[in-house]
C-alpha cells in the first residue's frame, strides 16, 4: 500500500492528489494562508523522509496515514523547523485508542494496577504512539479544539529539556520564570473550572478534562486548540495566545 511513500526519496515533492486529499479532510489545516501551506508541504516531506511509519494491530500505513500524521505533527514547529523533532524516528500507529496496564506504587508502598485508554502517547527519546481513529477524525474535533497528533508532539517539543513540566526549552531562567507563571495561572484556574463542574455540576469549560490532570498536560491540550481553533482559543484563554505565539511563531510575535 505504500505507493508514492515507498519512493519518496526519488520523488521528492509529496504528489498534489495526495496533498489536496488531506487538506480537504482537515479543514484547519487548510484555512491557513497559503505561504504557511507551502512551508507546511515542505516540512511535510522531508517528515516523511526522516521518520518509520509502523502499523500496529493490523493498521496498514497507507501513503494518506502517514501525511495526514505528517501534516499535523509539523504544525506546531512550522516556524521552528523539524530539529525540535530529531530525538526520534518511530511513529507507532494502532487502529484505535489502545489500553494501557499501569502500575503504580503510592507513598505507603502499596503497589496498584490500573488499565489507561490512550489515545496517543509520546516518550522522552522515544517513539510516539498514536490511535488512527483520532487522527482520522481530528477534523471535526477541531471544533472542540481536540487534537491527538499535536497533544503528543507538544510533549515531545516539552521533554527535549527532560520530564514535561509545561514549558518548552526556552533561552533563560528568566524567560522560563515567566512562560510558567502565565501557565500556571491559566493552568489552576482552568482546574478549578472542571472540579466546579464535575462536583457541583457546573458548566464544563471549552477543552478537553484532561488537561486539569497537570501542568503539562494542560499545556498540551492548550496547544491541540491554539492550532486548531484559533478563534475561539483567542477568545477562551486570552492570556495564552500571546505566550504560544512569541514561542511557536516569535516573528509575528515581536511584529517583525
Ligand atoms: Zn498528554
Amino acid at each position: 500500500m505504500l505507493g508514492w511513500l515507498r519512493k519518496r526519496r526519488h520523488a521528492g515533492a509529496i504528489p498534489e492528489s495526495l496533498w489536496r486529499a488531506m487538506l480537504a479532510h482537515y479543514p484547519f489545516l487548510a484555512s491557513r494562508p497559503e505561504n504557511e501551506l507551502l512551508r507546511l508541504k515542505e516540512l511535510s516531506a522531508q517528515f516523511l523522509g526522516s521518520k518509520e511509519f509502523h502499523g500496529a494491530n493490523g493498521l496498514v500505513i497507507t501513503d494518506g496515514v502517514a501525511l495526514a500524521i505528517a501534516a499535523q505533527a509539523v504544525l506546531p514547529v512550522l516556524h521552528l523547523g523539524l530539529a525540535w523533532y530529531d530525538d526520534f524516528v518511530g511513529i507507532v500507529v494502532h487502529p484505535a485508542e489502545v489500553l494501557a496496564r499501569r502500575t503504580e506504587t503510592d507513598e505507603t508502598g502499596v503497589v496498584h494496577h490500573y488499565d489507561e485508554v490512550l489515545a496517543g502517547e509520546a516518550m522522552e527519546r522515544g517513539p510516539v504512539m498514536l490511535s488512527w481513529a483520532d487522527v482520522d477524525s481530528a477534523g471535526r474535533t477541531a471544533e472542540q479544539g481536540y487534537n491527538v497528533v499535536i497533544h503528543e508532539f507538544i510533549h515531545k517539543i516539552d521533554m527535549r529539556d527532560g520530564a514535561p513540566d509545561g514549558c518548552p526549552p526556552l533561552r533563560s531562567r528568566a524567560a522560563r520564570q515567566a512562560w510558567l507563571a502565565v501557565m500556571q495561572a491559566e493552568y489552576q484556574a482552568f482546574r478549578e473550572k472542571v472540579i466546579i463542574a464535575e462536583r457541583f455540576g457546573g458548566e464544563p469549560p471549552w477543552l478537553d478534562s484532561y488537561g486539569a490532570t497537570s501542568i503539562d498536560e494542560f499545556f498540551a491540550v492548550a496547544c491541540e486548540a491554539y492550532f486548531v481553533n484559533r478563534q475561539r482559543f483567542d477568545v477562551e484563554f486570552p492570556a495564552l495566545s500571546p505566550l504560544l505565539d512569541s514561542f511557536f511563531c516569535p516573528s509575528a510575535a515581536t511584529g517583525s
